[in-house]
């Protein structure tokens, strides 16, 4: 049972260049059974964060604290806080059950009371029978399986996890994410885990932190992270395919608020168009909300540039003729080719940015 607190911590580091921000007021909890990611892209502060909780870091300021307790300055071994390190290779020389048993071992633990912990952690990744075997005999899920009774065994109250997956193939990745999922329902502790993958956010989080540049910019779950994004970085971040964006004007009328670009005026379903006001808007819309006419007047003119398939989907790269190109998914049986002109109208949902700080207005 645990309570996980990150109270606004900051991170500096000294460097030959000068000071480095990694982290700045970054603040989150965790609680019992909850799967909280940190995503974003590289060098965006999420390792530093996840180094402080362990206590392989000491934040510059802030405070971390599990079950009300300050933490923030105990050695890592006295936190009851696992971390299970992007490379979750096993030692090669030592039999499954020495490599389950080894944080014990390190820990102090005696051989005859390691054994135990050891026999539990396997039986709970369903390795049981492999305990005496070599590394090398094992397949590469059950490697993996192996590693992650390694990171259970001394049975913390908090598991931390650094891009677990990002070395693995595709295979090995999609059953070890779902070893991951059934070990935390299973053991029911939070996990803080860390990815630069979105999508690998998407589907395991309960919560997740979207972090740029050192903070937080959005705290939420999935769902909210990708239909209410708090500002266009978390909007473009997520989704399989990110954000379209397109220069915009507010109009209001008496009765009615509309979002025209360039004249045209799609039929959006805001969600507060009440907080708009007149001027220069950013708007953000998703590929997968975007369609391709190829005989409409209305929609933003362009000319198809670039199709590719994907299974049932293709994703179309639409050229119109200003800074971005926008993208949009279709379904791959249709029959548009590359070089066709088409206009590009916009679904229903659509959100507005404050055009200079990207910050959601709607
Ligand atoms: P992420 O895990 O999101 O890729 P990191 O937390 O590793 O990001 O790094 C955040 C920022 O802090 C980066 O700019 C990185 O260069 C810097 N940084 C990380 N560790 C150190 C360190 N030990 N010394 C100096 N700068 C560091
Ligand atoms: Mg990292």
């Amino acid at each position: 049972m645990a309570h996980l607190e990150v109270d606004n911590i900051r991170k500096v580091f000294d460097t030959p260049d000068g000071k480095e921000v990694a982290v700045e007021g970054v603040s989150f909890e965790a609680d019992d059974g909850e799967f909280v990611t940190l995503v974003g892209p590289s060098g965006c502060g999420k390792t530093t964060t996840l180094r402080c909780i362990a206590g392989l870091e000491t934040p510059t300021s802030g405070k971390i604290r599990l079950d009300g307790r300050d933490i923030t300055e105990l050695p890592p071994n006295k936190r009851d806080i696992s971390l299970m390190f992007q490379s979750i290779a096993l030692y090669p020389h030592m039999t499954v059950r020495e490599n389950i048993a080894y944080p014990l071992k390190v820990d102090g633990v005696s051989k005859e009371k390691r054994n135990g912990p050891a026999t539990e952690a396997a039986q709970t990744m369903q390795i049981e029978d492999m305990l005496d075997k070599m590394p090398g005999d094992l397949s590469g899920g059950q490697q993996q399986r192996a590693a992650l009774a390694r990171t259970v065994v001394q049975d913390p109250g908090v598991f931390l996890m650094d891009e677990p997956l990002s070395d693995l193939d595709a295979k090995l990745k999609a059953e070890t994410r779902k070893e991951i999922q059934r070990i935390h329902e299973k053991l029911n502790t939070p996990v803080v885990y860390v990815t630069h993958d979105q999508e690998e956010a998407m589907t395991m989080s309960d919560y997740i932190a979207v972090m740029n540049d050192g903070e937080i910019e959005q705290f939420d779950s999935p769902n909210d992270i990708f239909y209410r994004p708090n500002n266009l970085f978390v909007g473009q971040f997520i989704g399989q395919h990110g954000m379209n964006v397109a220069e915009a004007e507010v109009v209001r009328s008496d009765s009615d608020v509309s979002v025209a670009v360039d004249g045209y005026e799609p039929d959006l379903r805001l969600e507060n168009p009440e907080n708009l006001s007149e001027g220069q808007v950013t708007l953000g819309f998703r590929p997968e909300n975007t369609l391709l006419e190829t005989d409409a007047t209305e929609g933003i003119p362009g000319v198809v540039e670039l199709i590719e398939t994907f299974g049932e989907e293709a994703v179309v790269t639409v050229d119109i003729d200003r800074s971005e190109p926008l993208l949009a998914v279709i379904d791959s049986n249709r029959d548009l080719s590359e070089g066709a002109d088409v206009r590009a109208q916009i679904g229903r949902y659509a959100h507005v940015f404050d055009e200079e700080t990207g910050d959601v207005l709607t």
